[in-house]
């Protein structure tokens, strides 16, 4: 299936041709036509599965931008809104269609003209219900659609949803995105939603593809020292780590800095300018690793990042497909890792229950593993390097006091220097020890708490033989694949 198929107005096919989108996503083949013939839909789909494009697209192609508000979305997040907002700028722009911003904690005045000149309405429920109470706007969109509401439910804004609901006219088109359909939001789709068709993808579908997910075992303590090592080891291109605690966004800030690192905090206790810098610091480079809480993280749409790694499992399976939607977006691929400890293993199981999904264990590399394949990446590199005169103007000079060995084994010492990998040798949890420790977290379901869990630190004997995937070889041993294969569980 093609973009042509739907038969878009030429300016919404003019705008797809250059956001360079090729062909529809599932959510999209799916929900497109739907909206197209007017129906209400409620459709189960993750953050990163082109949902934006879903609903946009088709409702833009109806609008007639007669100087009205004829489309609202309501979205959790100011994050959310400045990206949904953007995507339906591109979108819109060539039909002369214009999108408003409106969101808390910014002054009313250039919100509201803004409003005054807009066709699209993308808002957070707070400042909407506000405007629409006190009366300093009147709208009539004919197509509401309510982005992340599942979001929206978890961080307490029903009421004003339901509130906006009659503000709006009763004949409109509505449509509902969620990435889960818990029973509130099944609620709440009878109450908003006209006989809605429902889009329902596969699971699988639902949920990025592109995304390899991994989770390592460690104690509580290696935690730190855990993710480093996997920084060192995977050399993401952009990251980002995800956190429980606003304490813990800012410790951790700090002890990545100190080990190096190019890192910034997002957390909600921060001002929307100061957000909104950091976020640009990340975007545009200047930052590779960004630490956030959950809620602060909603709706950050940021191409390229390559892993998303999450420091502790979060609560629910929810947050889980939230976080690690922030990975492989637009087609590309993504990793994302979650480090437990033993007795956080039932959680994983349960969230891969819920998600339908399957996340493979691995264990931590090693010092040792981690340079060895550091020194690989190096002699791949060093052999693509063209000689340049520079470089042999340098050799030039060093021989002039040395023979061409020492100058060799210096050069390479000094490439070798930014590759010193930190921390103990073996971090976390082998092979042997998880698999045991999985098989006892299944088995004793329900009435063991507290058993097998985080003392019974080596089963079978307890000395590090047993960590079956350490190759032992030395610093010049084979340097053949890794040997901690993937295992799927
Ligand atoms: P969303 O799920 O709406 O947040 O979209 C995730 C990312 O995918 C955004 O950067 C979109 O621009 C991009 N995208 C949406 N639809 C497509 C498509 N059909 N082909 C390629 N990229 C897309």
């Amino acid at each position: 299936m093609k973009f042509t198929d739907f038969n878009f107005k030429p300016t919404i096919q003019q705008a797809i041709d250059e956001a360079g989108f090729k062909e529809p996503s599932p959510v999209q083949k799916e929900a497109i036509p739907l909206v197209l013939e007017g129906h209400d839909i409620i459709a189960q789909a993750q953050t990163g599965t082109g949902k934006t494009a879903a609903f946009g697209l088709p409702i833009m192609n109806q609008m007639k931008s007669d100087g009205s508000v004829e489309g609202l979305v309501i979205v959790p997040t100011r994050e959310l809104a400045m990206q949904v907002s953007d995507e339906l700028y591109r979108f819109g722009k060539l039909s002369g269609l214009k999108t408003a911003t409106v969101y808390g904690g910014t002054a009313y005045g250039k919100q509201i003209d803004r409003i005054r000149q807009a066709s699209i309405i993308v808002a957070t429920p707070g400042r909407l219900q506000d405007l629409l109470m006190s009366g300093r706007i009147t709208i009539k969109p004919q197509f509401v659609v309510l982005d992340e509401a599942d979001e929206m439910l978890d961080m307490g804004f029903l009421d004003e949803i339901k509130n906006i609901f009659t503000f709006l006219p009763s004949e409109r088109q509505t449509l509902m995105f969620s990435a889960t359909m818990p029973k509130a939001i099944r609620r709440l789709a009878e109450e908003i939603l006209k006989s809605p068709k429902t889009v329902s993808i596969t699971k699988s579908e639902s949920t990025n593809t592109n995304i390899t997910q991994h989770y390592y075992v460690v104690q509580e303590r290696e935690r730190d020292d855990a993710l480093v090592r996997l920084i060192d080891y995977k050399n993401p291109g952009k990251c980002i780590i995800f956190c429980r605690m606003k304490k813990e966004v800012d410790r951790l800030v700090s002890h990545l800095t100190s080990q190096g690192f190019k890192v910034s905090g997002l957390h909600g206790d921060m001002e929307q300018k100061q957000r909104e810098v950091t976020i640009r610091g990340f975007k545009q480079g200047g930052i590779d690793i960004f630490v956030a809480t959950d809620v602060a993280a909603r709706g950050l749409d940021v191409n390229d990042v390559t892993h998303v790694f999450n420091y502790h499992i979060p609560f629910d399976s929810e947050s889980y497909v939230h976080r690690i939607g922030r990975t492989g977006r637009a087609g590309k691929t993504g990793e994302a890792i979650t480090l437990v400890t033993p007795s956080e293993l039932r959680t994983i199981k349960r969230i891969e229950k819920d998600v339908g999904t399957k996340m493979v264990t691995q264990v931590i590399p090693t010092r040792l593993e981690v340079q060895n394949s550091k020194a690989d990446e190096l002699i791949a590199n060093i052999a693509g390097t063209e000689i340049t005169q520079s470089g042999i103007d340098l050799v030039k000079t060093l021989q002039h006091d040395l023979d061409i060995v020492t100058i060799a084994h210096l050069l390479a010492s000094k490439l070798q220097e930014k590759h010193d990998i930190k921390g103990k040798e073996h971090i976390g949890l082998g092979l042997e020890e998880i698999e045991l420790l999985i098989q006892r977290a299944m088995q004793s379901r329900g009435n063991d708490r507290g058993r097998g869990g985080q003392r019974r630190r080596r089963p079978g004997g307890g000395n590090r033989s047993n960590r079956n995937h350490r190759s032992s070889r030395g610093s010049s041993g084979h340097r053949g694949k890794r040997s901690n294969k993937p295992r799927q569980d």
